[in-house]
């Protein structure tokens, strides 16, 4: 551009500088720009049929949700991936693209309390079908992946917050023999995947593990690029794109996803041991104790046991709300994943819209708490466990 414009023209059009051809930044940048154009129109209308890569308009890509794009591809092993403004996004927009009035949907009784009530309040009030089962149903699961019109099975591979494991094999094999889609939020087992058990979407939340330092919120739907690709329309019409800065943050934090992870887990072994001793700790669950049911099978399936530890108190009457509020370290709030250690009581966040019986099938009574394990010195984190549980 030449310098002869006024100076308000030059502050809207700054002069661009390339790099060199054969000099990068070591770090991607970040594309902060709603807007692209291209040289020539026609190349935009090929952009526009798929026919060449190309962006135009950020709330359809951005080069920038691409790099993260691939990256998280590749950690879980699809061929593609899309990246939104958080989990839940990705978990509604993927319902909302792939299921019509008519379908039958399952979810669980055990799933997120959001992905639950997006099934029940708005898939419902949309016509779609929808069928709760408890993840211990094993005859049921088997019986309603058979029915006619069942389009989708959501699950998540170890749930939230009581770590129950998702009966994988059975949900891989009897709804490959049915022909219905499985949608698998991995959310708290991370980038696990089974060469045995390739799932056809898999929905991350990436405000979690991945990005991990709570300062972001993100998700992300992995899977072929055909399901994907018949899904874009209506995320641009959707619009629950990410930012590009947001997307920057989370291929940050991606940077030390294994190292945090490992601490993570290595901390949470040494306290899941600890409370099972603790004599004010009625039960413990952690796939990383001999005494969880799935200890065996979960250890030879998994990569790791996580950071999620269950618990319930032997005295059901404690006021739960003192307990959860009494650390210096553990702060009382939700989320999870991130390298601060975090605690939460299981029945006001996760089971007030289940019936008591429900909520007994789940597992969670009103003396439970979750706890999410971070990445401090574990020394300090048994001296505030012990002053959290402390009578
Ligand atoms: N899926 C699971 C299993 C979660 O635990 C959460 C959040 O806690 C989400 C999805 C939603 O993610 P976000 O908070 O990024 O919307």
């Amino acid at each position: 551009m030449g310098n002869n414009f006024s100076p308000e023209t030059l502050c809207n059009h700054p002069e661009f500088h390339p790099l060199p051809a054969d000099n990068h930044p070591l770090t991607p940048p970040i594309y902060q720009s709603v807007k692209f154009t291209v040289d020539d129109f026609g190349e935009l209308k090929k952009i526009f049929r798929g026919e060449r890569e190309g962006y135009f308009y950020s709330r359809a890509s951005n080069p920038t949700l691409v790099v993260l794009e691939r990256l998280l591809a590749q950690l879980q092993g699809t061929e593609g991936g899309r990246t939104l403004a958080s989990g839940v996004a990705a978990i509604t927009h993927t319902l909302l693209t792939l299921l019509k009035s008519g379908d039958r949907l399952i979810y669980f009784l055990e799933s997120y309390g959001p992905s639950r009530a997006f099934a029940e309040v708005m898939l419902a009030k949309f016509g779609v079908e929808i069928v709760k089962l408890s993840l211990d149903d094993r005859d049921g699961i088997k019986r309603e992946l058979a029915m006619p019109r069942t389009k989708a099975v959501l699950f998540e591979s170890v749930t939230n917050p009581q770590l129950k494991v998702a009966p994988l094999a059975l949900i891989h094999q009897e709804a490959k023999k049915h022909g219905v889609l499985t949608i698998l939020d991995n959310t708290f087992a991370g980038f696990q995947s089974w060469d045995s058990w390739r799932f056809d979407l898999y929905i991350h939340s990436l405000t979690k593990y991945a990005s991990g330092h709570g300062d972001v919120m993100g998700g992300a739907i992995l899977g072929s690029e055909q399901l994907l690709k018949s899904m874009d329309r209506d995320l641009h019409n959707l619009g629950s794109t990410l930012d590009p800065h947001a997307a920057y943050l989370i291929q940050r934090g991606l940077k030390t996803y294994h190292l945090r992870r490992r601490a993570q887990v290595e901390n949470s072994q040494i306290l899941a041991e600890w409370l099972e001793k603790h004599p004010a700790v009625d039960h413990v669950v952690y796939p990383g104790l001999k005494s969880h049911p799935e200890h065996e099978w979960f250890t030879k399936h998994f990569d790791d046991t996580g950071s999620i530890i269950f618990l319930s108190l032997k005295n059901k009457q404690r006021d739960i709300e003192k307990v959860v509020t009494r650390g210096k370290l553990f702060m009382m709030t939700g989320s999870l994943g991130s390298t601060e250690s975090l605690i939460t009581p299981a029945l006001f966040f996760y089971a007030s819209d289940l019936t008591p019986e429900e909520r007994t099938r789940a597992g969670i009574d009103p003396s439970s708490m979750r706890l999410s394990i971070g990445i401090e010195n574990p020394k300090d984190l048994l001296a505030d466990l012990q002053l959290i549980l402390s009578e």
